[in-house]
């Protein structure tokens, strides 16, 4: 039984030999055709972006590189590799998307445009309050960075666009030391409450452990340092005693005659950290900060092991959690059980197949990775409505093509994000307008608007807003609503106050 396994994160390797890296994933699974077209992107990417250096001193080229390079394990089709090395060549050279158009293709225009759109939305600091926020406001906090995360999947449209995006993220934090402070923190920020969050509700565990725990250390430098500080000699120690424990465990399954591969999970910082706060950062509540993970061939084999481990081994009420029968809403399987084992130890158990693992640790990504499985049903009732659109889409896939054509990102065609002068954002119905906008924001707003700017520039009350839209609304005091103001009004609550107040003037 082989788990394959894709150390992600990508070292920091110098030009000739990354790109020798890239191209020998790629001859894994790519034609000659697709493979000389990518060639062709490289040489593009490269003469765009001659004479620039990141802040590392590397040249440019290494980026779009680096990231080609973690797409193409995991097995990222032939547009998308072409997109991920041209993805910053509209943002940081004299290339137009036509230009991209005339030598590839509109469907790498088009996701380089997305990427780039995406670049261009720039995060306000004043959305990520640290510290010493109350209640209130770390509500309003969480519902607008929820606002956030949901308008840049829609902008994406498709979704190759995140996983270029998500990749780009992983690659400048790893490269983050090399940036000036003050840059350090907002990105690191930005990763660690929009990026992680999107990666995490993909399903992709990899990528969500990989973006928070390099943004970590620079969010919040302290914490980060007290935490391996504190918990590095604990799991050494713990580390030796699941040996011990393991060996036992070997044996038993064996003479059951079931064929599975063991390996331990180290809990990831930042998820550690998370879950210190919650438990007075006291480290012996914590069961998992080594959990041990048994991978089997079949279903069938996961619930004989967890049968097997309670027979050695008393579980602990309420913690035996199957998320075979009931998956996480982003499709995450396995059984969890935490157990009183020998020596007086507690210890968590994460039985899984190997396609759940794969699930696991790449997320809807694992769906074409693995393309010669088919794709596992994941659950339908949620209440994310997108990642149940996904796992719908993605149930009779046939091709990596038919796949990305699915997952084409309507799921909020429905909706658009614009912003207050302030930097916050508010998500309303396609077609909604200033007014809209106005009662959105406050009914006496509504009430007393007399006039907009859109992008500072004065506009009708009735124009369409669009996507990204600054939207800025001029308040008068002996400004009413109209009753033709129904006539162009999208959401209920401008409507209905609307009649309420003109009621009169009938
Ligand atoms: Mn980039």
């Amino acid at each position: 039984m082989k788990v394959l396994k894709f150390p992600l994160k990508t070292e920091r390797l110098k030009l000739p030999r990354l790109k020798e890296k890239l191209f020998n994933e790629l001859i894994k699974y790519l034609t000659d055709d697709d493979i000389s077209k990518i060639e062709k992107a490289y040489e593009f990417a490269k003469e765009s972006h001659k004479g620039t250096k990141r802040y590392s001193g590397d040249d440019y080229i290494v980026h779009p590189v680096t990231i080609a390079y973690s797409l193409s394990r995991l097995r990222m089709d032939q547009a998308t590799i072409i997109a991920s090395l041209l993805h910053d060549t509209i943002e940081d050279t004299s290339i137009e998307v036509n230009d991209i158009r005339k030598a590839f293709s509109t469907e790498v225009a088009t996701i380089v445009e997305s990427v780039t759109k995406l670049s261009n939305i720039k995060i306000n600091k004043s959305w990520f309050p640290l510290g010493k926020t109350t209640h209130e406001k770390i509500s309003e906090y969480e519902r607008q960075i929820g606002t956030i995360r949901k308008m840049l999947i829609a902008m994406s449209r498709d979704v190759r666009v995140i996983f270029i995006k998500l990749a780009d993220k992983i690659h400048n934090l790893e490269t983050l030391k090399f940036l000036p402070p003050d840059k350090q923190e907002r990105i690191a920020k930005e990763a660690i409450e929009i990026y992680a969050p999107i990666a995490g509700r993909l399903g992709m565990g990899e990528w969500r452990g990989l973006l928070e725990d390099l943004s970590f250390p620079f969010v919040y430098p302290e914490e980060s340092r007290k935490i391996k500080e504190l918990a590095i000699p604990e799991i050494k120690e713990r580390e030796k005693y699941l040996k011990r424990i393991t060996v036992k465990l070997k044996k038993i399954l064996s003479e059951n005659k079931i064929k599975h591969e063991i390996n331990f999970r180290a809990k990831k910082w930042y998820s550690l950290f998370r879950k210190l706060n919650k438990y007075n950062d006291d480290l012996d509540k914590i069961h998992d900060l080594i959990a041990v993970r048994i991978i089997v061939n079949s279903i069938e084999d996961c619930y004989a092991v967890l049968g097997l481990i309670h027979a050695d081994w008393r579980p602990l009420v309420g913690k035996i959690k199957d998320y075979i029968a009931l998956p996480k809403p982003n499709g995450y399987k396995s059984i969890h059980t935490t157990v009183f084992a020998d020596e007086g130890q507690i210890v968590e158990f994460q039985v899984r197949t190997k396609e759940m693992h794969h699930q696991a640790e790449f997320g809807i990504a694992a769906n074409w990775i693995y393309q010669e499985k088919k794709v596992s049903k994941l659950p339908s009732k949620n209440d994310l409505k997108w990642i149940d659109e996904f796992n719908k889409l993605s149930r009779n896939i046939k091709s990596p093509e038919e796949l990305f054509k699915s997952l084409t990102m309507d799921l909020f065609e429905d909706r658009i994000f614009v912003f207050t002068p302030q930097g916050d954002v508010k998500d309303l119905p396609q077609g909604a307008t200033p007014v809209d906008f106005a009662y959105y924001v406050h009914t006496a707003l509504g009430n007393h608007c007399s006039g907009a700017k859109i992008n500072g520039k004065i506009a009708q009350l009735n124009s369409k807003l669009q996507n990204g839209d600054i939207v800025e609304i001029i308040e008068k005091k002996n400004a009413h609503p109209h009753s033709d103001w129904l006539n162009f009004t999208k959401t209920s609550h401008a409507r209905s106050q609307i009649k309420k107040v003109t009621k009169g003037q009938l």
